[in-house]
């Protein structure tokens, strides 16, 4: 793997998309994940023209969007306001040749009770609803499942029979470092080997403290290099799969939005560089 991302959750809460893509240019990211509620907030005083133009000229380009979250179990009116913000963002996906949206599974204050099979049968089918949408606009949908129990799908190994059952080669899989350890610290790397290449559309890079699971969180998300995770095995396994796109740094970790934007993001790609290979 050589591409290196940079996805706007590391910096959500001390930059804006006008300085992440300057930043991410400047320090040499390859690919750039821009955040929906980002993105609304750009546009207050931006156009899309405006973001074309600078993808015009840029040697950075746009990834995938994050996230629409809590697909799973929506009522009626949840539904339609997930619909409304999955569109908005396939409108300027298309606009701006964004190829993938992030689609999340839902989350539950407690550990998720649903059973197995409930789970599947609505991912199957929400995620074939959402693909019917974003069909028209040439988007497609990588699905994360978050390794914590709250969420109701959190294995590659249920995602995936879940996006084999969808079967459409506009749903895929996205591979996250923490999800992955989160389930079951990584017991199982042959899982990323059962993925078929073109079931696998994103990468997520990032690192965590050594933490028990069920206290382990998103915010403990680390630099790459400085936590626990097996990384190097995981982009072994994310390589062998015939991975071609990018590894998108994607930390949630407070103490990151309290620092200058500029420091982070050359953090982040300073410590890529002990595992990229060319
Ligand atoms: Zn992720």
């Amino acid at each position: 793997m050589k591409l290196l991302g940079f996805n706007e959750a590391t910096c959500k809460e001390n930059s804006s998309v006008e300085q992440d893509l300057l930043l991410c240019e400047k320090h040499g990211y390859d690919y750039i994940e821009l955040r929906l509620d980002m993105l609304q907030e750009y546009l207050k005083d931006h156009t899309t023209e405006d973001l074309k133009a600078f993808f015009a000229t840029s040697h950075l380009q746009p990834f995938a969007f994050n996230s629409i979250e809590d697909i799973n179990f929506r009522s009626p009116e949840e539904w339609e306001e997930l619909v409304k913000l999955f569109t908005f963002g396939c409108e300027i996906a298309a606009e701006i040749g964004n190829p993938y949206m992030i689609v999340v599974p839902t989350m539950t204050p407690e550990y998720c009770t649903k059973t197995e099979e409930e789970v599947f049968e609505d991912s199957v089918q929400v995620l074939q609803r959402l693909a019917e949408i974003a069909s028209p606009y040439g988007v497609k949908l990588s699905f994360e499942p978050i390794g914590d129990k709250r969420w109701c799908c959190n294995s590659i190994r249920q995602a995936l029979e879940i996006v084999e059952a969808v079967d459409r080669d506009d749903v895929g899989l996205t591979v996250d470092c923490i999800n992955f350890y989160m389930h079951d610290k990584c017991s199982d790397l042959e899982m990323i080997r059962r993925i078929p290449k073109e079931k696998l559309f994103v990468f997520h890079l990032n690192d965590c403290e050594d933490l028990p699971l069920g206290v382990l969180d998103h915010c403990h998300r680390i630099m790459p290099g400085q936590g626990t995770i097996p990384i190097a095995d995981i982009i072994a396994a994310v390589d062998d799969v015939g991975y071609e796109g990018p590894a998108c740094l994607e930390l949630f970790r407070p103490e990151y939005w309290e620092m200058d934007p500029e420091e982070v993001i050359r953090m982040g790609a300073e410590s890529w560089k002990a595992y990229r290979k060319d």
